[in-house]
């Protein structure tokens, strides 16, 4: 790489009803952000009317799906048993290892808006055939920099330490402002690193490179030895700082699958289809989603 950063596009689609989703990762230029290898933003969308947002049953293997609610609601249950509504503010980290299903849908009761960032972790090889699990985290640590109020998801950040177990060296910062702000913010050089800008634009700011604003929707890439990075923001708005040790390990990312060869996505799909394996959500009414073929070849994340 000439620069030490990568200007990325996340691609929309829609998920049922009108419900906008910006992917940022999986991205054909930049497959993964440490072990962060999925990120979708959805929202911020009107859900006062209509059925809201309803993902049925389906099963995963080899990651941790991290739920950060920005606005609104979404209920959680699981084939653990896990029946949890997540609020603003609050995380829901579910860990697949050898697998796990679960349904997300809006609650009956609920506000008129739904925003939220929905991300994939990939486990370690040590850790990946590991027995499932929940956490729901109520509190994250909070503090101000420069009129952002960041909140730490994930890792380290300045004196701060999230509580959300994560299997592999990685930060996950979200950042807001309601009027214009400004700050700068310290880098772990052994980290790549990214900021995703959810609302609003945000002026970025890499040492030795002209600024580069960025609007909703798009992904700045930086990669290890990035020291320091300068934030602006000349009214509201809202981006996402993402960070982890570069993932040696080759990644197979099919449906809602993380794996390492097709062989073991192709069972996995099998097993779901045919019912045979990871366990039953009981309380959605609803279908379950049916996995699709899995094709000859699967890319690989390298
Ligand atoms: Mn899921």
């Amino acid at each position: 790489m000439t620069t030490p950063f990568q200007l990325l596009e996340a691609r929309s689609s829609m998920l049922g009803e009108g419900m906008l989703i910006r992917r940022a990762l999986p991205h054909r230029e930049r497959r993964m952000i440490g072990a962060w290898c999925f990120l979708d933003h959805a929202g911020p969308v009107d859900v006062g009317n209509g059925s809201g947002m309803r993902v049925g049953p389906h099963p995963h293997i080899g990651l941790q799906t991290f739920s950060w609610l920005i606005e609104g609601e979404v209920l959680h249950r699981d084939s653990l048993g896990y029946e949890q509504l997540l609020l603003p503010g609050q995380v829901n980290l579910m860990t697949a290892g050898q697998g796990i299903s679960h349904s997300e849908e809006s609650p009956v009761q609920r506000s008129p808006k739904l925003q939220l960032a929905q991300l994939w972790i990939a486990l370690p090889d040590h850790k990946r055939h590991m027995p499932p699990a929940f956490e729901h985290y109520p509190v994250l640590p909070r503090c101000a920099i420069g009129g952002y109020e960041t909140t730490l998801l994930v890792g380290e950040f300045g004196p701060q330490t999230s509580p959300v177990q994560v299997f592999s060296p990685l930060l996950g910062v979200d950042l807001a402002c309601t009027q214009a702000a400004s700050g700068s913010i310290h880098l772990r050089e052994d980290f790549e690193h990214g900021v995703m800008v959810l609302e609003g634009a945000t002026q970025i700011t890499v040492p030795g490179f002209p600024p580069q604003t960025l609007e909703a929707g798009k992904l700045l890439y930086l990669a290890p030895g990035c020291k320091e990075i300068g934030l602006s923001n000349t009214g509201a708005g809202r981006l996402l700082l993402l960070g982890g040790a570069p993932f040696e390990e080759d990644v197979l990312l099919w449906w809602n699958f993380v794996g390492r060869t097709r062989d073991e996505i192709a069972e996995a799909t099998e097993a779901w289809n045919s019912h045979t394996a990871f366990g039953e959500v009981r309380g959605y009414v609803g279908d379950s989603l049916a996995a699709p073929s899995v094709p000859a070849e699967i890319k690989s994340s390298k």
